[in-house]
């Protein structure tokens, strides 16, 4: 049973970890001062996902277009999913959109400060909401994810990997663990997030260069396997293979796009399930994220 960490150890983490950070942190256009948090909420719809190398090009050019909510708001649905390109979960986009009206209606137009008012917004879950209003408004949220509770799970439970999903156990930990001072906070969240990014991450952690690497639980333990398999991600034949390829197709063709066409053009993405296709394209009318027109198909019209 993993013991809880002492204070004495809690605070010599909070010092290591920060100061780290604060030497290794990489430089990311939505930590600088200047990002407002408008910015810092694009950066987590996209960072949901997807690793930052390829979110960098997209938030930067969304920026240039986008750089307030008004501007999204205003915005037809088939340009953001346009630029929301290849970055994968296209529903994202279309939920930014949402949140950005919502901003618009029911905020002034101003992104809100609380991880409350930011809970009620489209596409902004428990996560979410904790490291906007943490990264972009210093409120010391507890922030958990991935990244965060692999660190927490190695260098405080002795365990190589956390639970499959959040469990209350590993919640009470991160309150724990959190700075009392609500600037240190979120630092801590940040730097523990870098840590989990950079360092000990998930198949081959570094920890001949980690800030913790003496006090770490799981080395300490003499760094036992993993108590489950985790399954990696498939991707060749998914569904989610087919409807990124039918997205692309969509996202360069202004107009309509006969089924026929797409079916030829997506045929390398096809797996040998007969019912693939005309699921794909059913599943991404019903979310939003096309149109059917006869027998044609097209990004939504607005
Ligand atoms: S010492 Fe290794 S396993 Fe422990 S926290 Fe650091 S990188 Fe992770």
């Amino acid at each position: 049973m993993p013991q809880t960490p002492t204070p004495t150890a809690v605070a010599d983490a909070h010092t290591r970890i920060i100061g780290w950070f604060d030497a290794h942190a990489r430089d990311l256009p939505w930590r600088r001062d200047e990002c407002t948090p408008w910015g810092v909420m694009v950066s987590e719809f996209m960072l949901q996902q997807t690793p930052v190398a390829r979110v960098l090009p997209v938030w930067t050019e969304w920026m240039r277009r986008w750089p307030t909510p008004a501007d999204l708001a205003a915005e037809p649905s088939p340009e953001i999913l346009r630029a929301w390109g290849r970055l994968g979960y296209p529903r994202r986009a279309l939920r930014l959109h949402a949140a950005a009206q919502t901003i618009m209606d029911e905020h002034d137009g101003e992104v809100p400060n609380t991880a409350a008012e930011l809970k009620a917004l489209p596409g902004v879950g428990e996560y979410t909401s904790a490291a906007i209003a943490c990264f972009a408004f210093d409120q010391p949220e507890v922030v958990v994810d991935t990244n965060i509770r692999r660190v927490h799970a190695r260098a405080f439970s002795g365990r190589a990997l956390p639970e499959k999903s959040l469990t209350r156990a590993e919640m009470s930990l991160a309150t724990e663990l959190m700075p009392a001072d609500p600037e240190q906070a979120c630092r801590w969240n940040a730097a523990t997030m870098e840590l989990g990014a950079l360092v000990c991450t998930a198949r081959s952690p570094q920890c001949r260069v980690c800030p913790v690497s003496a006090s770490c639980a799981w080395l300490v333990a003499g760094s036992p396997e993993a108590h489950y398999q985790p399954k990696g991600q498939s991707w060749a034949g998914t569904d989610r293979q087919l409807r990124g390829a039918i997205m692309a197709l969509l996202r360069s063709h202004d107009g309509g796009t006969a089924l026929t066409a797409i079916r030829q053009r997506v045929e390398e993405s096809l797996s040998p399930d007969d019912a693939q296709f005309d699921r794909c394209v059913s599943s991404l009318v019903a979310d939003g994220l096309a149109e059917r027109t006869g027998d044609e198909l097209s990004l939504p019209r607005s």
